[in-house]
């Protein structure tokens, strides 16, 4: 029987919030009312379907998923099997996201940086990339004296723009600008960013820090005339195609452990920054996937940690962020986890009532928004609490694990993790040693980032044993000849948003040529 599909709704409620097509929820992104996109219900497969999908390939386990959130006015079916196999084409493994099997004996570790970026965040914006192209090109050709382009403008610490810049390049009716705090990002994020020479990518080095950079950016979106001249557009967490991206590892790595041994009780460890990642493992959970727990690793910005270790549910923002050797989890608020809360607020709070579930997260961000906190409820934190559990990891624990892990990995041998999976290396061990070896499970720990890109952490931690060698056991040949590339970019002298829109104006015009 096939179901029908949903719709998308705003995590919060307001007069203009209405139930929109996929297609219209991705192009925006971000609700008017300020909330995210949501499904308008979590479609759910039978025993018989996860029978059938533990035998599928990653491409083809991926149109599965996306069938069931996709209607065929959106993206007709052949079409959407073309845009993933394509997607995946980039990726340097044949299984896209292989799964080391039993690194330490019930430890897994599944690698998600096989894309182009070295970087978990490819397996969603190499995907993100195609939809706008597609989406664009649907809109350009029913509309030829209406043409619509994309200007994509972002700001990046390090990861998220080489990824998106990789996801984007060469795109038909996109432009793509990166800012990037001058002399602040590590040679290798940097040479990947620079080396791209597609007509359509402009990095702009500026003078400053990332905050600046940031705030530059959020300034442009808020510029109505500029935003209305070149349409812009935003690639970050937020977008709900790049959680729908990733549902697929979660199922794709299960079926590896359960095909082996049927039943296995399975735990998933996710290091976690903005609650993308673990968020898909909770829509796969929902969807049908059987799963132990979901355990969310944090590094030193621990603000998901305290959420769950709370009586109230009290989620509260400190202070500052921590700059901590795990760098794409540095956070203040994670933004997906807007999302989780509506589901949890319309289960327990609610009584099933989308608007007013949204109404329940108006107050709460309202007051997360004046006071720097909200209650969630104990209902709401126990309700989470079924599912999810969590761990804090410190800095120096970090330098440990890679240690550790690099010390008792059996198959292979001394494997390297980068900082990010440490912290869920770090947590995994945790777990293990709280539910003992008699509980039987089997712990999948997420791999988010090669650990070529970290290398002052890893070799840290690693420079002491005999026979290390970063150029040796770390370093691959791709990003080593990067270095040698010619690089294309802008500087700008000052951290105004002035120069920052000329440099715009100016390299648009030589895009257009
Ligand atoms: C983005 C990122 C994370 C955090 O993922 P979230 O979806 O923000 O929780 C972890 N590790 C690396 C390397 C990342 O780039």
């Amino acid at each position: 029987m096939s179901q029908s599909k949903p719709t998308y709704r705003s995590t919060r409620s307001s007069d203009t919030n209405e139930n929109i097509s996929f297609e219209s929820a991705i192009m925006k992104g971000l609700a008017k009312d300020g909330g995210l996109f949501i499904p308008s219900f979590i479609p759910t497969i039978s025993s018989e379907d996860l029978q059938k999908w533990s035998k599928l390939s990653f491409q083809e386990l991926a149109f599965e998923i996306m069938k069931l959130y996709i209607s065929e006015e959106d993206i007709p079916s052949d079409k959407l099997s073309e845009i993933i196999s394509r997607s995946y084409s980039t990726f340097r493994s044949e299984k896209v996201t292989p799964l080391v099997k039993d690194l330490e004996s019930n430890i897994h570790v599944l690698e998600l940086f096989h894309g182009p970026t070295y970087a978990f965040k490819d397996v969603a914006l190499q995907f993100v990339g195609n939809l706008f192209e597609y989406f664009l090109n649907k809109h350009n050709s029913a509309n030829p004296s209406d043409v619509k382009k994309l200007t994509i403008v972002g700001a990046t610490s390090g990861d998220t723009g080489s990824a998106a810049i990789y996801g984007l390049r060469g795109k038909e009716n996109i432009r793509v600008f990166i800012l990037y705090p001058n002399g602040r990002i590590s040679s290798i994020q940097e040479e990947q960013m620079t080396t791209i020479q597609d007509k359509n990518v402009q990095t702009l080095s500026v003078t400053g820090t990332f905050d600046n950079c940031q705030d530059i950016v959020k300034e442009i979106f808020g510029d109505e005339e500029f935003n209305r001249k070149y349409n812009l557009g935003a690639v970050n967490s937020i977008n709900w195609a790049r959680i729908l991206a990733q549902i697929t590892y979660y199922f794709y790595s299960y079926f590896q452990i359960t095909n082996q041994t049927p039943g296995a009780k399975v735990k998933f460890v996710v290091p976690s920054g903005n609650f993308g990642d673990i968020l898909a493992g909770y829509f796969a959970a929902k969807m049908g996937m059987p799963v132990e727990k979901l355990v969310i690793a944090t590094n030193e910005n621990d603000i998901l940690d305290r959420f769950l270790k709370s009586e109230n549910g009290e989620y509260a923002r400190s202070n500052d962020v921590k700059a901590t050797l795990s760098p794409a989890m540095d956070i203040l608020i994670s933004s997906n986890f807007e999302r989780l809360l509506w589901f949890l607020a319309y289960e327990q709070l609610a009584g099933k009532d989308s608007d007013k579930a949204g109404e329940i997260l108006n107050n709460w961000f309202k007051d997360l928004k004046t006071t720097g906190k909200f209650e969630a409820g104990s209902s709401v934190v126990k309700a989470a609490s079924e599912l999810f559990d969590s761990e804090s990891v410190q800095d120096l624990e970090i330098l440990q694990t890679i240690a550790k892990v690099y010390q008792n990995s059996q198959n292979p041998t001394k494997y390297i993790v980068d900082p990010h999976t440490a912290v869920g290396m770090k947590a995994t061990y945790n777990q293990v040693a709280k539910d003992g070896k008699a509980a039987g499970f089997q712990y999948i720990c997420l791999s988010t980032a090669h650990p070529a890109k970290f290398a002052d952490a890893v070799n840290k931690s690693l420079e002491s044993f005999e026979g290390y060698s970063f150029d040796k056991d770390v370093l691959p040949e791709e990003l080593r000849k990067l270095a040698s590339l010619p690089k294309k970019l802008k500087f700008v002298s000052r951290a105004d948003i002035k120069l920052v829109k000329e440099a715009i104006d100016e390299e648009i015009v030589v895009m257009e040529q």
